[in-house]
């Protein structure tokens, strides 16, 4: 893959992160404020400005193609977003592909960011060198890929791997976002962390009960200093993390996992706990999948456009 070069774009509902990718480095980066409640039609023409200018910064002459990691239903084979989770609700009816050649004389190419973020690490982060991997992501959802004999799963509608995070794990539980109940996204993701938290508390008041939002460094913080809720909480996540992570071991027999998302931080305190009950619990006869922290960060989907364009073009 030594001579693909990209201009990489990865969009999130609240910031675009633009580079030019040369293999496994990032030459040139910037972040530009992005509000997944406009049209992605408004947002173009500051993209291209900023890649433009990346390019110019760039001891390169040339790219292969422009990839855009996109924080809703893509499909790499239309080269097209199949549908938003109400961020950027215009894109579904973009050119993108059209508006890639006018801008750059490119070819275009567009995958799921989650999906993007396991290709990076497979080919350059904690995923390197397996045949079969599985990303969660834990941060304002829970978010995911599966990549199998070095593929990334696909299917017509685009969703297979990606929504493992809306597996239910409890039965009863409470109603997720996307409308079924108990999924481990309404269990234990930041979103969901106030209402978690307060149930956890139950009568008594833990030292975050009165706060309308709150994140899991708060949640971490407030256990080490004891808030049996803040301890009840995690505890009650570590359980859900550790159900969903066995559920996508028997769904797609991973020879790893990584996890990635902001609520990685404390790797150290969620990692062990998971792995111990992987070791006890997955059905994986002769062997223990390993759990690995995400290598690459944010940048994981930037660098996913070099393999992405190796496999494509
Ligand atoms: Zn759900």
């Amino acid at each position: 893959m030594s001579d693909i070069t990209a201009l990489a774009i990865d969009l999130g509902g609240s910031h675009a992160a633009c580079a030019v990718v040369r293999e496994s480095e990032i030459l040139a980066q910037r972040s530009l404020p992005a509000n997944g409640s406009e049209p992605l039609a408004n947002l173009l023409p500051d993209l291209a400005k900023a890649l433009r200018e990346l390019l110019a910064s760039s001891p390169i002459d040339h790219c292969s193609a422009l990839v855009l990691g996109f924080c809703g239903i893509a499909s790499a084979r239309e080269n097209r977003v199949l549908a938003t989770n109400g961020k950027f609700k215009d894109a579904t009816g973009l050119d993108l592909p059209g508006w890639c050649q006018r801008e750059f004389g490119l070819p275009f190419l567009i995958e799921n960011d989650a999906r993007l973020a396991l290709l990076g690490e497979h080919a350059f982060g904690a995923a390197r060198g397996v045949q079969d991997a599985v990303m969660i992501t834990l941060g304002s959802g829970i978010g995911g890929s599966a990549l199998l004999d070095g593929r990334l799963l696909q299917s017509k509608h685009g969703l297979a791997g990606t929504i493992g995070g809306h597996i239910p794990v409890v039965l009863g539980g409470r109603r997720c976002s996307c409308g079924n109940f108990g999924c481990a996204e309404a269990e234990a993701s930041t979103s969901f962390l106030s209402e978690i938290y307060r149930q956890q508390a139950g009568r008594s008041t833990g030292e975050l009960s009165n706060r309308k939002a709150i994140g899991f460094a708060e949640v971490f913080q407030a256990a080490d200093a004891g808030d049996k809720a803040a301890i009840a909480t995690l505890e009650h996540c570590l359980q859900v993390w550790s159900a969903l992570t066995v559920a996508l071991i028997h769904a797609y027999d991973p020879e790893v996992v990584v996890f990635g998302g902001s609520v990685l931080k404390r790797a150290a305190d969620i990692l062990p706990r998971l792995q111990e009950y992987v070791g006890a619990h997955a059905w994986t006869p002769g062997r223990t999948v390993s759990l690995r922290a995400a290598a690459l960060g944010p940048d994981a989907a930037l660098l996913g456009a070099i393999p992405l364009i190796g496999s494509r073009l």
